[in-house]
């Protein structure tokens, strides 16, 4: 990873971000230390906050990448604890909670064991565990990104993240785990990648108010988007898809970003699969 991330994460948190982000760290570190080193680092003294510390450590290119991916975390987090508050939230079965259950980040490199998700390597990419409420990250995933996928912006790199957060929010409000009759699981899956696609962009449109996220960045998110559609990564059997075309990536994405409302991401209220 080279300079890249540093001129994106300061394009991205900007004057006016750079202050929001400082402000809920700084604020947060002095409220309550050990909680906020837990947030970003895993548990002290859980089986992955060694290796989280070291990774960041390990050398200038990761310090940078898991300073972007914590900015990225608080910047989600101010979004949805305002969402859960206002009552702005989808409902399955249940009505969500009104306050926001932030969820961990763990930082790996190499490979990771789960707390009830199982093992993974890099090669997963950044996901969300439901079983532990955590998100991983291998920093080399910017690298993948930005040379693999041609997707290098620093808020293309951030949509990604806020997107694993979005999995983390269908988690609490229930939609993850969501049957839908007659479906197949990859059709229901589907549904749940472009809901939290939606909210990914839901975030992003408050964040554009906040962070000055210009007409490029959001070119760069909706190209990250396409770049890691089904079919854009070489899967040609739709009925395989799991995440969707990249057509309704953008779209979903888009309908989170244009409104800001997480009520128009209900994917799981498309009745016809083929209508998504
Ligand atoms: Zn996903």
């Amino acid at each position: 990873m080279g300079p890249r991330l540093v001129g994106g994460a300061l394009r991205l948190f900007g004057p006016k971000g750079a202050l929001v982000a400082a402000v809920l760290l700084g604020g947060a570190y002095f409220l309550a230390p050990p909680s906020i080193k837990q947030a970003l680092l895993g548990a002290p003294g859980g089986p992955s906050s060694g290796q989280g510390a070291k990774v960041c450590d390990v050398s200038e290119d990761n310090a940078k990448a898991c300073d972007f991916s914590r900015a990225v975390l608080a910047s989600t987090e101010d979004v949805w604890i305002e969402k859960f508050a206002g009552g702005e939230l989808p409902a399955y079965g249940k009505a969500p909670p009104k306050q926001y259950p932030k969820p961990t980040l763990v930082v790996f490199s190499g490979g990771v064991s789960t707390g009830g998700c199982g093992n993974a390597t890099s090669a997963t990419g950044p996901f969300y565990c439901p079983a532990d409420d955590k998100l991983y990250i291998d920093p080399s995933f910017y690298d993948t990104l930005a040379k693999r996928l041609k997707s290098p912006g620093d808020f293309a790199q951030a949509f990604v993240l806020a997107h694993e957060v979005g999995h983390h929010v269908q988690n609490v409000i229930g939609s993850l785990r969501f049957e839908v009759k007659g479906e197949t699981k990859e059709q229901i899956s589907v549904r749940s990648e472009l809901q939290a696609d939606c909210l990914a962009g839901v975030w992003g449109h408050s964040a554009r108010a906040d962070l000055s996220i210009t007409d490029d960045d959001l070119d760069e998110a909706l190209q990250a988007a396409h770049a890691i559609g089904d079919d854009a990564l070489g899967h040609t059997d739709e009925s395989k898809f799991s995440h969707g075309s990249s057509k309704q990536r953008v779209r979903w994405f888009r309908r989170g970003f244009d409104t800001g409302d997480p009520r128009k991401c209900d994917t799981f209220a498309v009745e016809k699969h083929s209508d998504l």
